[in-house]
């Protein structure tokens, strides 16, 4: 029944800090890395940090290279490639690149396409996550065809909501409504930038909840059945619906309420019958009530911090996972729910080029000088930060993720502050002042924030 193939090769269809990240997981499991690039990333770090790379999407453009599925299938064949990893953004979600994976013979690394499409409709996991007996935030069940359907939901529900792209992502496609004369043009705009993003006008409408937390289960799961999750992170700290600064463990939640929270996220993977590495996200209301959002069937930014409290290596999981291993085999270790420890503190801070001064307008240019951080319980996983590194428009503005771990929350946060206090990027502009104000901030050191934090804390831009 347990049926293994060990992985020879794999290649990493993405770019930037993430790839690095997979290439260090496959190393060190004795995996040979291969890296595909854009024309545009032709000096960029993740293609020189794997053991082969290849150009791919030649004059296809900067971001539909990383999504030339054609492309990327033909170099991965003609290299003896066995497995793919996709990382998180481009391809990561496509259900149609994993069932192309699985068609030629190479491994995916991670879920099924039947999971990526089924979690990729938010719509269609809030249908899941009703008849798995989860709490999911009020809503319509299907995307709305009418002004009338909204206007109805509205009546039974009261203001405010928010309209929201049912195959949307990134924070984008999201309008939040305070009354009726809004209502027409939100769910205008809304289908069009899901039209124009996603390629999906499709929106439904949630109630909207007033200050909630964002917390999400990392699970791991196997293909004979077992789920096991690794603890709880804090991903309140948001600007445009988008993480800014995560925190494992949640400081403020009791105990009975995180225990409810990984029950619900567990029993909903295991209903899917899902596999391999995904995380359970929810709203948690101040009167200690928690929602079902979605559910993200792959590798997140975020996942380092769930690495530094439990010590488990979660993408080195989920190659070994799709290799075939169990979570109670040796390759894996993971021989009970029990058995995983969760022991500190820690927070993931993403220095990106946005300018807080300009708005958080993404930064370009020449990295003149960089000199980085280290110590104790410093983690940094960076993309293009280097001195000559050339940050150019196409892609995510992130430099570099610092992570920092600590027994205490307050320690790990006071590591923070001297970690990016000791950091110097010239050349571009970055984020570090503001996340300094923001690992300083009496309330945030309190645990006392929502997803309101950054919009009603006008001092952190100072
Ligand atoms: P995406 O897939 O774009 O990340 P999510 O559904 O995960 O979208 O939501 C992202 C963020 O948007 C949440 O963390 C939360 O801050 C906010 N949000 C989403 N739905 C609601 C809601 N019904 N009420 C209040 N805030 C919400």
């Amino acid at each position: 029944m347990n049926e293994v193939r060990q992985f020879r090769k794999v290649l990493v269809a993405n770019r930037g800090e993430i790839a690095i990240r997979i290439f260090r997981a496959c190393t060190e499991l004795n995996i040979r890395t291969v890296a595909i690039y854009s024309e545009e990333d032709s000096v960029s770090l993740h293609r020189f940090k794997a053991d082969e790379a290849y150009l791919v999407g030649k004059g296809k453009g900067p971001v539909e290279a990383y999504l030339d599925i054609d492309g990327i299938l033909e170099i991965a064949k003609r290299h003896d490639v066995d497995a793919i990893h996709p990382g998180y953004g481009f391809l990561s979600e496509n259900a149609e690149f994993a069932r192309r994976c699985e068609e030629e013979g190479i491994a995916f690394i991670g879920p099924k396409p039947e999971h990526i499409q089924m979690f990729g409709d938010k719509v269609k996991a809030r249908q899941m996550a009703i008849e798995a007996g989860i709490p999911v935030v009020p809503g319509t069940e299907q995307p709305i065809e009418h002004l009338q359907d909204a206007i109805f939901f509205a009546k039974e529900h009261g203001y405010p909501i928010m309209v929201k792209a049912a195959l949307g992502g990134g924070g984008r496609g999201m309008r939040i409504v305070h009354n009726q004369e809004e209502l027409a043009e939100a769910i205008e705009r809304a289908r069009s930038e899901a039209r124009l993003a996603f390629g999906h006008p499709e929106v439904y409408i949630e109630k909207y909840l007033e200050k909630p937390k964002h917390i999400e289960v990392q699970v791991l799961a196997d293909k004979y059945g077992h789920a096991v999750h690794l603890f709880e992170r804090d991903c309140s700290v948001q600007r445009r619906h988008q993480k800014v600064v995560e925190v494992a463990p949640a400081l403020t939640l009791s105990e009975r309420l995180k225990n409810q929270i990984y029950d619900a996220a567990l029993k909903l993977m295991k209903k899917a019958n899902y596999v391999n590495a995904g995380t359970v996200e929810f709203l948690v209301t101040p009167d200690e009530n928690f929602y079902f959002i979605e559910v993200n069937p792959r590798i997140q930014v975020e996942h380092t911090i769930s690495e530094l409290i439990t010590g488990i290596d979660i993408v080195q999981a989920q190659i070994r996972i799709a290799e075939g291993y169990a979570l109670d085999s040796e390759e894996i270790g993971i021989f009970s729910q029990d058995a995983i420890e969760k022991k500190g503190y820690a927070i993931q801070c993403r220095i990106t080029t946005e300018d807080p001064e300009k708005g958080f307008l993404p930064d370009t240019g020449r990295i003149v000088a960089y000199r980085s951080a280290s110590g104790f319980g410093v983690r940094l996983d960076a993309g293009n930060g280097f001195a000559g590194s050339e940050i150019t428009p196409y892609y995510d503005s992130l430099i570099v993720k610092v992570s920092t771990y600590a027994n205490t929350f307050d320690q790990a946060a006071k590591k923070m502050l001297r970690t990016l206090r000791e950091f110097r990027i010239r050349g571009v502009k970055t984020n570090i002042l503001f996340l300094e104000n923001l690992v300083q901030n009496p309330a945030f050191l309190k645990g006392d924030y929502d997803t309101s934090f950054i919009d009603a804390h006008p001092e952190l831009f100072i």
